[in-house]
């Protein structure tokens, strides 16, 4: 099957060298040029990545970002025009998956393309298995994460979770009472090494101690283990 992937940029000559390099890897590549386009397309192809522009015409790239999200599980890499770190945290706040800066290397920019690619891919697989077999659910207390519908309940009652924040949580649960560094989490959840490094977890962490303890500000279910990273109790 033929990954499709919607490339948002209005630079002409940024959008020909990603179209170029994206379809040589074998991909399929839709282009938009401005945000309200982006959204149209996104909506009617489905594609299986968002490469997506913060600087655009008409919607920017956090506006579609936002929206995308309420809408579809894609994952999406943002091009930020500098490292600035703001770009990032606003960024990952709207949802997005991982950012690359300008000017960035093709063969990082494809190597991120890919890895995340494959992530979508492995989850689908695990989901497609899972739902085949029994729904399937990990209870710990009050808080249940079902598998099948990728939700969590907190006394029976679902909690609105962003994709990653899901993903992290099903990966800490899983290996509940061990301590889990930020790199293995990084490398496990995100799936490559993220550029904003482990400071997307500690993030990610907080979102998810607001969600799910009693008392975020003294965790009892996501406990921080010093210089070491992060344990999940139940
Ligand atoms: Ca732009």
């Amino acid at each position: 099957m033929t990954e499709k992937v919607l490339v948002v940029e209005d630079e002409p000559s940024l959008q020909e060298t990603l179209a170029y390099n994206l379809s040589r890897q074998g991909y399929k590549v839709e282009i938009a040029a401005d945000g309200q386009t982006a959204l149209n397309m996104a909506r009617e192809i489905h594609p299986d990545l968002i490469v997506l522009d913060i600087m655009l015409p008409i919607l920017d790239g956090y506006e579609v970002c936002r929206i995308l999200r309420q809408e579809m599980n894609v994952p999406i890499l943002m091009l930020t025009a500098r490292d600035d770190e703001i770009d990032r945290v606003i960024g990952l706040e709207m949802g997005a998956d991982d950012y690359i800066t300008k000017p960035f290397s093709m063969r990082e920019f494809l190597a991120r393309v890919k890895a995340h690619l494959r992530r979508v891919r492995l989850i689908r697989e695990e989901v497609d298995s899972e739902t085949a077999l029994v729904r399937e659910t990990i209870r710990f207390g009050n808080l249940t994460l079902d598998l099948t519908r990728r939700e969590v309940l907190i006394d029976g009652k679902p909690i609105a979770m962003k994709p990653k924040e899901f993903d992290l949580l099903l990966y800490i649960a899983r290996h509940r009472g061990q301590v889990l560094s930020r790199q293995l989490i990084l490398e496990r959840v995100w799936g490559w090494e993220f550029i904003g490094g482990s400071r997307t977890v500690d993030v990610h962490i907080r979102w998810l101690r607001e969600k799910i303890e009693p008392d975020p500000q003294n965790p009892t279910r996501i406990i921080t283990v010093r210089s070491a990273g992060y344990r999940f109790e139940g």
